[in-house]
């Protein structure tokens, strides 16, 4: 999945280009590796995006330490985000891909501001529960577990995973 072409200094990627200032973005937070901005087409007051300023297509394109520093300051935004607008839940999603309906191809957090009085709209209202027989789950579990070698471990060297 990765886009090398839009790596670098920005290409034609639109976050690149918010994240460098060459498209202006309202800023709520930046440092070092991140830039958190409102999203121009807000689901509610106060919906906020925190990209990368390194380009990455989805988070498989991004080192473990580069992840980990990204979801440190999505928790710092959110904070942010939950106190200025009351807000009494949060929703952080995170898209990789098409069919998971990610538009532009550069990593971002949505930080959305959820009111009860709005019906709460859950991951199982979208894709509802599927119910499985017991040897489909333990094959899917194992299709996954067969591809953990490929995936760089934080667990490396430590304790085996126990499942
Ligand atoms: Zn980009």
């Amino acid at each position: 999945m990765s886009e090398e072409g839009q790596a670098g200094q920005g290409g034609g990627c639109l976050f690149c280009k918010i994240a460098s200032g060459e498209i202006p973005g309202k800023k709520v937070y930046e440092d070092a590796n991140v830039f958190a901005f409102l999203d121009i087409n807000p689901r509610n007051p106060g919906h906020t995006l925190v990209i990368p300023k390194k380009h990455a297509t989805t988070i498989m394109d991004m080192g473990e330490k580069d992840v980990g520093k990204l979801f440190e300051s999505v928790r710092y935004v959110a904070e942010a985000v939950q106190k200025g607008t009351k807000a009494e839940g949060l929703s952080i999603v995170q898209s990789n891909g098409k069919a998971a309906g990610q538009v532009v191809t550069h990593v971002h957090v949505h930080i959305i501001p959820r009111y009860l009085s709005e019906g709460p709209v859950s991951l199982e209202g979208v894709l509802g529960v599927k119910k499985m027989p017991e040897e489909t789950i333990d094959q899917i579990a194992s299709t996954i577990t067969q591809n953990l070698g490929a995936a760089q471990s934080p667990q490396k060297g430590k304790d085996e995973f126990d499942f």
